[in-house]
């Protein structure tokens, strides 16, 4: 192409004629020449001088194919810079704020504000109490472009964007952030010795912020804590006269085994709450025979809460001491009877505040209190103890103990007892049973 545009032209010109040599060597002088030749188009041209063409041998075309090809993609390439340059150079129509606008110059952002004419006031500085630390120093516009934020004034625009350009808005000072717990409450309902854990609790979060230009604190709730209801109820039994026998701290030497006779004799089942230290070994036995025998197998904890539970009282213990006493009290029981322990638990003392259902509550399906105190671990004679016994009414929860000491006055409670409440038409069950009634 270069060839024949200079061909053409030399022609036209009546320049020297066209040098093959010199045509098929493309040069970076060629995009400009055209360039040249494009503006001087405009311009008259020269009368040729009329002297004869020089003849051109058909035989040198071939080897100019390729720089020719070279040439042409040059000549487009400078073609697009032109047209390019003069796209750009023209204005764009947008939309500014609802009304039509022609932004002309870089066509920014900022260009369209400015031939807007619109000047938006900036936001203030404010501190993380909302106060303000400074007039005009916060967000200085607020821009959308075709409904997406923008920030950069230097944004290029396009025709039929649409912008929408408000004052700013307040910018909060930077902070230091940190987040805490808010701890769930629990609330107590009724009064009954069976204490069920309703709408388990989860802790709320609250975010302290600190601002670094004004060192002011706030504090802000996250999230609500979703508070807990402790249900104290017993079970409503109606007419039926069953009462729940319970026995703490064994399993014990030849007590809980004297204790599973007494029970056998009178076709009496019980409730036992266990120390897993004293099943581990020589309990195990027993346990197995008091599970085989139907009665309910149940944790007291590991210890007794001994160590820092000063052995009465699971909240004097951190909350994952508290969860490992429960957790290794069950497992004691599984390891000994080789099934799955009950989640029925009684905690040592009957100490079961609200640190104490915070850190076990989500385990268990309920803690046992009781109704009766025989108060036998005192050992105020068997007498004594079996009229506390004996004083039972349906549905009642009667605390006695097969371990901690001699319980044999205990064993001798029970012989009397019995059969006494089985004369009066009592029958005697385990707490599952007596949670199968409704609680109320
Ligand atoms: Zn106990």
């Amino acid at each position: 192409m270069r060839s024949a545009r200079n061909e053409r032209g030399a022609s036209s010109r009546g320049a020297a004629p066209a040098n093959n040599s010199t045509a098929t060597r493309p040069t970076a002088k060629a995009s400009s020449k055209l360039q040249d030749r494009r503006f001087d188009d405009k311009r008259p041209r020269r009368r040729t001088t009329g002297r004869p063409h020089p003849t051109r041998r058909p035989t040198q075309s071939p080897p100019c194919r390729l720089p020719l090809a070279a040439i042409g993609v040059a000549a487009i390439m400078a073609l697009a810079i032109i047209t390019g340059a003069f796209a750009q150079s023209l204005p764009v129509n947008i939309m500014f704020n609802g009304q039509p606008l022609e932004v002309r110059g870089a066509r920014t952002l900022a260009d369209a504000l400015e031939a807007s004419g619109f000047e938006p006031r900036p936001g203030d500085l404010i501190a993380v109490d909302g106060s303000i630390i400074e007039a005009g120093k916060g967000e200085p516009f607020r821009a959308f472009i075709n409904g997406q934020t923008e920030k950069d004034l230097g944004r290029v625009l396009s025709n039929g964007d649409t912008i929408e350009v408000s004052d700013g808005g307040p910018t909060e000072e930077p902070s230091d952030i940190e987040e805490a717990p808010i701890p769930y409450t629990i609330s107590s309902e009724g009064s009954g010795p069976i204490h069920v854990l309703e709408d388990q609790g989860s802790d709320g979060l609250r975010r302290i912020k600190t601002g670094r230009v004004s060192g002011l604190v706030v504090e802000i709730t996250v999230r609500e804590p979703h508070n807990a209801t402790r249900r104290n109820v017993s079970p409503d039994v109606g007419d039926d006269k069953v009462i729940a026998l319970t026995f703490d701290d064994g399993p014990w030497h030849d007590t809980t085994g004297e204790v599973l006779d007494v029970l056998r004799d009178h076709g009496a089942k019980a409730t036992f709450f266990t120390v897993g230290n004293r099943i581990e070994g020589e309990g195990a036995d027993v346990m197995k025979r008091a599970a085989s025998e139907g009665h309910q197998i149940c944790t007291h904890t590991y210890s007794h809460a001994s160590g820092s539970g000063k052995s009465v009282d699971l909240g004097l213990m951190t909350p994952e001491e508290q969860a490992d006493e429960i957790d290794q009290g069950l497992a004691a029981i599984e390891s000994a009877i080789g099934g799955e322990a009950s989640r029925i638990v009684r905690a040592p003392g009957g100490n079961y505040g609200d640190d104490v259902v915070r850190a076990i509550g989500p385990k268990i399906t309920a803690e046992i209190g009781w109704d009766i105190d025989a108060q036998d671990w005192r050992r105020p004679g068997a007498s004594v103890i079996a009229d506390e016994i004996k004083g039972a009414w349906p549905g009642a929860i009667v605390l006695l103990h097969d371990g901690g000491g001699d319980r044999s006055q205990t064993v001798e409670a029970l012989k009397e007892a019995l059969p006494y409440l089985k004369d009066q038409g009592y029958r005697f069950v385990t707490i599952d049973e007596l949670m199968r009634y409704p609680l109320v």
